[in-house]
């Protein structure tokens, strides 16, 4: 500021704040600050965070609300208007979709120019390049033909490999796998892949290859943990694993404390999950395959279908699968919610994707039921320690590789000016499984880059102050 001062003192003279955010208790976990303080804005970064209130273009009285940096989200498939809606309205500033990923990040980012309510960014995807390269029929995010069960050939990932440079080169965010989604897929050919990206020391995000408790015949969620853990060691390619807890089932708690240690010992490793006791995919996905009641330990009447909510019976569910959709999995227990949720190393993310108004809750709630049901309400964790699951350590997960990240999950000087305010004392998700696309409450004020688009509770249509987020590319 100084030197600003120095060089533009006609600026001084005129308000140096955009915008101004008195009197909030702020909370950012890079500095352990928690304390009332008054935050100045100006061309999109905080400039100013001062222990006495100050003056701005626009002032707003924050007295007796939390100002923590933009909630960042590692794993948000819906990448459209409808969901960036409902994102904004729990808290979020950043949705990245990385498990998935994208086939062609130069046309996904330039869809999406000039519409963004938030922030958005996508990895380069092994599903999504796989559905091209055996030209499978899907009309879901993830295969239900030959790319979800057919080997490649060598010449195939040839194209793979070609695939993943291509789109690292085009700035995505590290590489998404969704190894469950694509059992063709050889671990040789999974190694060929984290040889291409490790080539960038790009990130993977992956859901594991396999799901569930020891007493599976088929192998367990560990055996799916171990195959990227020793893909990492292998290639030296840092790996994140997607929802610990519906991958882990009752066996998440043993996942995450393989994971620390695995990182003890030198392995770049992190994970995620989401405070809700069901999961969601597409019905016709390789999780449906032969086998699928003893391995989620559930059966047809825990399903639950989106599109009417009706929960499945054996014939209902031959019926959907032939025609496909998405079908909510009541089949993650409540302690193993609360051991993820509440483990101050598990990065919380929604891996949201409502469409038309259907979907799962956790498209709109996640961060504010972590908020007001896990820390206010069953006091599971700090305020301090839930904020820093949801800003600092996901932007940390990707700076090395995305240099931006470094200014997000800040409240510092010099960091983008996306912040959320909240009533802590009433910050609450309102969506259900019965209606999930409620907006959550308790939100006052979202800023992107700078720029309201939630003030005062109230959704600020038109405004789209959201980038892209890219990695440079190289
Ligand atoms: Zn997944």
């Amino acid at each position: 500021m100084r030197l600003a001062f120095a060089l533009l003192p006609a600026l001084l003279a005129a308000q140096p704040y955009d915008l101004v955010l008195n009197h909030a208790h702020v909370v950012d976990p890079e500095s352990n600050l928690s304390a009332v303080r008054h935050i100045g804005i100006a061309g999109g970064k905080i400039v100013a965070i001062s222990p006495t209130p100050l003056t701005g273009r626009t002032t707003l009285d924050c007295k007796g609300l939390t100002a923590a940096p933009g909630f960042i989200d590692l794993h948000a498939h819906g990448q459209d208007e409808e969901n960036q809606l409902l994102q904004l309205q729990d808290g979020v500033t950043t949705a990245l979709e990385l498990e998935l990923g994208a086939a062609d990040l130069n046309a996904w980012h330039s869809a999406r120019e000039g519409k963004r309510f938030i922030n958005s960014g996508a990895s380069v995807g092994h599903v999504p390049l796989r559905i091209g390269i055996f030209r499978d029929p899907t009309q879901d995010l993830v295969p239900s033909g030959p790319a979800k069960d057919n080997a490649a050939s060598e010449e195939q990932i040839t194209q793979l490999r070609a695939g993943i440079e291509r789109g690292l080169l085009q700035g995505g965010l590290g590489l998404g796998f969704g190894i469950q989604y694509t059992p063709g897929a050889s671990r040789w050919e999974i190694l060929e892949a984290f040889r291409a990206g490790a080539r960038f020391r790009a990130p993977a995000f992956i859901h594991i290859r396999t799901m569930g408790t020891p007493n599976a015949p088929r192998p367990d969620a560990l055996t799916g943990l171990e195959e990227i853990i020793a893909a990492s060691a292998i290639t030296g390619m840092p790996v994140h694993m997607v929802h610990a807890t519906s991958s882990g089932l009752r066996q998440a708690p043993r996942l995450i404390q393989t994971i620390l240690e695995a990182r003890a010992r030198g392995v770049d490793i992190s994970t995620e999950a989401y405070p809700y006791t069901a999961a969601l995919t597409a019905i016709q996905s390789a999780i449906f395959d032969e086998g699928w009641q003893n391995m989620l330990g559930i059966t047809y009447s825990d399903l639950q279908w989106t599109q009417t909510g009706e929960r499945l019976t054996a014939e209902t569910f031959a019926s959907y699968r032939r025609t496909g959709g998405m079908v909510v999995m009541h089949m993650i227990p409540e302690d193993v919610v609360r051991f993820a949720v509440g483990h101050p190393e598990v990065i919380i993310a929604s891996d949201g994707f409502m469409r038309d108004g259907k979907g799962h809750p956790r498209a709109a709630g996640t961060y504010s039921r972590v908020l007001g049901h896990y820390v206010r309400e069953q006091k599971l964790l700090t305020l301090e320690t839930a904020i820093r699951k949801m800003t600092l350590l996901p932007a940390q997960r990707l700076e090395k590789y995305a240099p931006s990240m470094r200014n997000k999950g800040r409240i510092r000087v010099g960091a983008d000016a996306d912040i959320t305010v909240f009533d802590a004392s009433h910050i609450i998700d309102r969506a259900t499984f019965q209606q999930p696309a409620l907006p959550s409450a308790g939100i006052a004020h979202v800023l992107v880059n700078g720029k309201p688009v939630l003030l005062n509770a109230a959704v600020q249509h038109g405004v789209h102050p959201g980038q892209a987020i890219r990695a440079p590319g190289r």
